[in-house]
């Protein structure tokens, strides 16, 4: 989602004239924009911005240096205070305001400028997009949509209510047109963005005579667009994971067989102290639910290790369901207490140490387990969309199957941008290799 946001901010920044450089050093103005879902990363803004300020004293002109995002909306103007020479701090929902903001700071009619909005009013949303995919002559192939913004959903750890606000939703045909000019200017894949995305529409528009959930018929729609190729979303909540939805992976043929479905603990207990609202064993039938139709989805989760109040046998049952779910990759995070959150004061925080040691062990686990998965492909044939070259070797280029799986292969630049066949002839860590198959469509 910040990810999102910047590009579209970047792209917003460049129709109005501004030039996007990739040197901090010939800058004249430095964004950082900001998450706030952990401290770590927000320990990473802060010490970046200041060395940043720091290393700008020696230079003849000094740019000018603005926090976005959730960092800025949860702690606003006492960023101002704490770092001297900081101008703007801008929160998420006034980004629109950026330009303006920045016109005005350049121009000296202002000398600093902390906004973080008013929560509870519907945000704007930012349809920009840059038609070239960052820091590259490449075009864009694949874009994240956003359909709505914050989150209702209170867990006891998460600041994101807090940063992003009140639930809100795009109308249907809102969306549809942003998809529609995407692909009319040759993006291939969509990506449907909210914290929440089972939630969408709820307040906007009512289920559908079939009994299909909005979010459902959102997909419905973008399924119909022309030149599309592919959707995805992210993140489904699994108290909302209808069967609407599962079905709609046998119905939609542009809908990828992957799914990134946030489990954050294997204990029933935990799951309650976290206000998720499901069951590890409703969470494991979404999964077998979404495995029958499609049995080839690539899975993937979120989950939270040291939580308040997990116990080892909590944290082995965290590893069971692991075990049993066999995901193909899962984001594993050391619970970060943060500000105005319930669960930072609840009893029994976890140690550090045994957050990390857990951290350890099942990071070890689900490397194991996704490293089977991967070697499981090898034999197989994979259609994979050509993004571009690979981050690693500038000799390769870089897809991904449909199953959300990297794709590393040879092949000449021209391809970027099509859905070709490889058959997978050796599996990396987290990536694949494939050696292309010649058919009439290649
Ligand atoms: N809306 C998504 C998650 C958004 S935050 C959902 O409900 O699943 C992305 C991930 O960060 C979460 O899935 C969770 O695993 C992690 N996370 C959120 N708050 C955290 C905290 N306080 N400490 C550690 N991890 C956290
Ligand atoms: Fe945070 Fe996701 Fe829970 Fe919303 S649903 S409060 S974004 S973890």
């Amino acid at each position: 989602m910040n990810k999102r946001d910047s590009e579209a901010l970047a792209s917003r920044l460049s129709s109005q004239g501004y030039l996007i450089t990739d040197s901090e050093q010939s800058a004249d103005v430095i964004l950082i924009n900001t998450c706030s879902v952990r401290d770590g990363a927000e320990q990473k803004a802060l010490n970046k911005m200041r060395m940043l300020i720091g290393k700008s004293g020696q230079q003849p002109r000094k740019p000018l240096f603005g926090f976005l995002g959730c960092m800025a909306q949860a702690h606003g103007e006492k960023l101002l205070e704490e770092i001297p020479g900081l101008k703007l701090v801008l929160g998420t929902h006034c980004s629109h305001k950026l330009p303006e903001y920045l016109d005005m700071l350049l121009k000296g009619e202002r000398e600093k400028i902390a906004d973080c909005g008013e929560m509870d009013a519907p945000p704007v949303f930012l349809k920009d997009h840059s038609l070239l995919q960052e820091g590259s002559e490449f075009p864009l192939v694949s874009a994240f949509v956003n359909i709505m913004h914050g989150c209702d959903q209170h867990c006891t750890y998460c600041i994101v209510p807090e940063t992003r606000g009140k639930e809100f939703s795009r109308p249907i045909a809102d969306i549809v047109d942003e998809c529609r000019s995407l692909a009319q200017n040759g993006v291939k894949e969509v990506t449907l963005l909210g914290q929440i995305v089972t939630s969408y529409g709820k307040r906007l528009i009512s289920a559908s005579p079939e009994g299909l959930s909005p979010f459902v018929q959102l997909l419905e729609e973008v399924e119909k667009i022309e030149g599309l190729e592919r959707i995805r979303f992210t993140s489904p909540h699994p108290k909302g994971y209808g069967l609407d939805l599962v079905e709609a992976y046998s119905r939609l043929n542009k809908l990828c067989e992957s799914a990134h479905i946030p489990l954050q603990s294997g204990s029933n207990r935990i799951l309650k102290a976290m206000r998720r609202g499901y069951t590890t064993e409703r969470f494991l039938e979404i999964l077998s639910q979404l495995r029958s139709v499609r049995p080839s989805i690539g899975l993937v989760t979120d989950i939270i290790v040291g939580f308040p109040g997990e116990t080892e046998e909590d944290f082995q049952e965290t590893m069971n369901l692991v075990r049993t779910a066999r995901f193909d990759n899962a984001f594993i995070f050391k619970y970060s207490p943060r500000q105005h959150t319930p669960a930072t004061e609840m009893p029994e925080q976890v140690p550090m140490e045994i957050r990390e040691e857990r951290h350890a062990r099942l990071l070890a686990l689900v490397n194991e387990i996704a490293q089977e998965a991967y070697q499981h492909k090898v034999g197989e044939t994979l259609d994979v969309l050509v993004e571009g070259l690979s981050r690693r070797n500038v000799n390769r280029l870089q897809g991904r199957s449909r199953c959300n799986k990297i794709v590393l292969f040879e092949g000449p630049s021209a391809w970027v941008g099509t859905i070709r066949k490889f058959r997978i002839v050796r599996a990396g860590q987290y990536s694949l290799y494939g050696e292309p198959i010649e058919t009439e469509d290649n």
